[in-house]
């Protein structure tokens, strides 16, 4: 039975990771440190023999008993205010973090996929992107601490794959949706219908012309599982292509939730890409990999999940006196 490791196990793909390699008949190792991540996401796992949990920070020095054949490195806050809140950890998990999972993986024998980001390109000035796009960013504007992490992830990763002939994977992630993603995590997507289903306005930052292009998480997973299956060392675009502007998008999570809310504008975030949509051209030839789920029936099944979600948890704002953009 191959041994898998996944970082960042409790988070919202992190978690939809381990169903799978479990599904796929492996013995899956979940690690979490939980500040962003919630056991509740993998708690059906606890009872089988194959799944494991380590409460651990891989910024810290990592230690697995036994083999491993995959490491799976998703550990990091993954949504600007998470990691606007929490900055040095998300540079520690992304640099030091990943550093520690190569060196388990060399001390294992063990394939690595990092989890890197669309956010490499920053706010791109090539529409589509393509993985060839070097990108736009600002090091030191607040999204810098993630944007320069992955960087630099992706930087080490190529380095241990060329210098020490590590088999490893980088996957570009652009933005993904589904269940479990977490309520007040400040994302579009959990903001618009937590305040759908609060009976608030939904707030559009900017003048919502901005785009963004949204994957369901099924998809996502299909996409990763086929990079590491493969023997392509160099990053992918992982993503759907449909894009859309959150003006838009507003407008269709209000007939989603069948609630007639309003919408208001609030000053957009510094740095905020204008447009993203990621070009799968290489995923498509390379994996044979194409996303499946339109958004129309993606969003029905995410409300879906967080319709389930109790009055608790529902009006419990993580966020609520917390300002952390140097808004424009
Ligand atoms: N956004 C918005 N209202 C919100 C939250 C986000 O208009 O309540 C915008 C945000 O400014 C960005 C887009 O939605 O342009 C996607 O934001 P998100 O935080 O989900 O992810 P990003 O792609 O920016 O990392």
């Amino acid at each position: 039975m191959a041994r898998v490791l996944i970082t960042g196990a409790a988070g919202f793909l992190g978690s939809h990771l381990c169903d799978r390699f479990i599904k796929e008949g492996m013995e899956v190792i979940g690690m979490d440190n939980l500040i962003t991540g919630d056991l509740k996401n993998i708690e059906h796992l606890f009872q089988l023999s194959n799944f494991q949990f380590y409460h651990h920070d891989v910024s810290k020095f990592i230690h697995v008993p036994g083999p491993l054949d995959y490491i799976l490195h998703f550990a990091s806050p993954a949504s600007p205010i998470d990691y606007l809140k929490i900055p040095i950890q998300t540079l520690k998990v992304g640099s030091l973090g990943t550093h520690n999972c190569l060196g388990l993986a060399m001390a294992k024998k063990a394939r690595i996929i990092v989890a890197s980001t669309s956010e490499v390109y920053g706010d791109p000035h090539v529409h589509p992107q393509v993985e060839s796009y070097w990108g736009n960013v600002n090091p030191v504007g607040p999204r810098g601490v993630y944007d320069e992490a992955k960087r630099f992830q992706e930087a080490i990763t190529m380095a241990y794959h060329t210098f020490h002939g590590l088999e490893t994977r980088i996957v570009r992630i652009f933005n993904t949706y589904g269940p479990r993603m977490r309520l007040n995590d400040g994302r579009v997507l959990p903001a618009f219908i937590g305040q759908a289903l609060r009976g608030e306005d939904l707030t559009i930052f900017g003048d919502g012309s901005q785009t963004r292009s949204f994957c369901y998480v099924d998809d996502l997973v299909e996409g990763i599982y086929r990079l590491l299956m493969s023997d392509y060392a160099q990053p992918v675009n992982i993503g759907n292509p449909d894009e859309i502007t959150i003006k838009e998008f507003a407008e269709e999570i209000i007939q989603l939730t069948e609630t007639n809310q309003k919408v208001i504008y609030h000053p957009l975030p510094t740095d905020d890409p204008k447009q993203r949509r990621p070009d799968i051209s290489l995923a498509k030839e390379i994996l044979k990999w194409e996303p499946k789920v339109h958004r129309a029936e993606g969003l029905k099944l995410t409300y879906e999940y967080f319709k389930t979600l109790s009055a608790d948890e529902l009006n419990k704002i993580e966020h609520k006196n917390f300002e952390p953009f140097n808004r424009k």
